[in-house]
């Protein structure tokens, strides 16, 4: 395999770190072409530092004298805005795009990239909630490939793997149930941020460790799930399984299911998108079936859990309705983490936009980002009441 060049957007964040961790590893299969933050320059400018990418963005502008100055010795180039994310998405300079900006933020560079055919390592699932539809029909259209990331949809990608003809039945996501798993609304009403930040399996970025918390990112991931797998919402299962070690199955239509499994670590998803279509070796910790000897499964509660209960509904009704859920989501996640609403006002901020924005069967892209702002104005507006 020759070496691939990537472009890290998001290298700051835990899914960026990682993937840089993955890139350090294996320096023969990999190098890091593009990396780009939002504010934390510091931590670009280590990056930048130590592996000599050809080009740097920082999305925050203040910051850009900042690291110009800082990597003036070397010949990396320097960008700073929204803009110039996408503008240098669509510099035919890399093999590989790592789609890892958290949030709606990230639609429009992966655009871009596909634009130009490049293939994506998808971690943005937000991507695919506000606009599944076109994304994937870019994808198509420039023959670019879209490999997952998000462990479960890495899962049944993997599993898809030689099943091309066969049909599935249904998909079944895990959930890890995050940390709340067992608890009833009148313990939920008085959670406070830092509690909600502590993932029991898994450590990730603020905005996923709330969704996790909540149940939202299983919501997020069945849309996900549709529009990576051309799946119909029934075809979509959940179940929590609290141990994490099935990432997710897929079941054909002769009844047999398939998973995949091991210990919870996005190096290894990571790692399969980037070396994807061969497996490399690596020194991560292997599953030892003596020391996590049970998995089990349980239903998930969409009484308590009603984040989960109106992603399935704006899975259903399709159209403009889970980029609505979306945009009301992060205002409601960033409002949360600012403690300036409680953990079930999230829901309550979510249900009133879906029900308020109004509703478009069909979307064009600029209809999406239309509704997008609409859903955003109307959420802050509730918050701020
Ligand atoms: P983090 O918050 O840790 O990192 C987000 C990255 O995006 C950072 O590099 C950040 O820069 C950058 N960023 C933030 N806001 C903007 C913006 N407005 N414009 C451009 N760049 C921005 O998130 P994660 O790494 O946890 O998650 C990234 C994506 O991957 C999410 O969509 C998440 O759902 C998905 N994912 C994450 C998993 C995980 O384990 N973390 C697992 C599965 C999916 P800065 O550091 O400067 O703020
Ligand atoms: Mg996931």
């Amino acid at each position: 395999m020759s070496q691939k060049r990537i472009a890290i957007f998001g290298s700051t964040g835990s899914i960026g770190t990682q993937a840089l961790e993955v890139i350090a590893a294996n320096p023969n299969l990999f190098s890091a072409e593009i990396l780009t933050a939002q504010t934390n320059e510091e931590l670009l400018i280590t990056q930048a530092l130590q592996f000599n990418p050809n080009i740097v963005v920082i999305g925050d502008e203040k910051k850009y004298n900042k690291v110009k100055s800082a990597l003036e010795k070397t010949h990396i180039k320097v960008f700073a805005g929204e803009i110039a994310l996408e503008e240098v998405a669509a510099m035919d300079c890399y093999d590989l795009m790592l789609a890892a900006i958290v949030g709606y933020a990230g639609l429009k560079p992966t655009l871009q990239a596909l634009e130009i055919g490049k293939p994506i390592a998808l971690a943005n699932k937000e991507t695919l909630v506000v606009a599944g539809d076109i994304v994937m029909q870019k994808a198509i259209e420039k023959r670019a490939a879209v490999i997952p990331v998000d462990s479960e949809h890495s899962a049944i990608f993997q599993c898809l793997v030689g099943e091309t003809r066969n049909k599935i039945e249904q998909v079944i996501l895990t959930a890890s149930g995050g940390p709340f798993r067992g608890k009833k609304p009148n313990f939920l009403v008085n959670v406070k941020r830092d509690h909600a930040l502590q993932h029991p399996n898994w450590t990730m970025g603020a905005k996923i460790t709330i969704d996790s918390a909540t149940l939202m990112n299983k919501g997020l991931e069945m849309i996900e799930a549709k529009w990576l797998f051309n799946l119909k919402p029934d075809q979509i299962k959940v179940v929590v399984h609290p141990q994490s070690i099935i990432h997710s199955m897929v079941q054909f239509e002769d009844g047999s299911i398939k998973s995949q499994m091991g210990l919870p670590d996005m190096k290894l998803p990571i790692q399969y998108a980037l070396a994807f279509p061969q497996r490399i070796p690596n020194d991560l910790p292997r599953y030892n079936f003596k020391s996590v000897s049970t998995l089990t499964f349980e239903e998930p509660d969409l009484k308590t859990f009603r984040n989960l209960a109106l992603a399935i509904e704006a899975l259903n009704k399709g159209g403009n309705m889970p980029s609505i859920l979306n945009a009301a989501n992060e205002i409601a996640v960033y409002a949360f983490l600012r403690n300036r609403i409680g953990f079930l006002d999230m829901t309550e901020v979510v249900e009133q936009t879906m029900s308020k924005v109004a509703f478009i069967e069909s979307p064009t892209l600029d209809e999406y980002f239309e509704s997008d702002g609409e859903a955003r104005s109307f959420a802050a507006s509730l918050i701020q009441m």
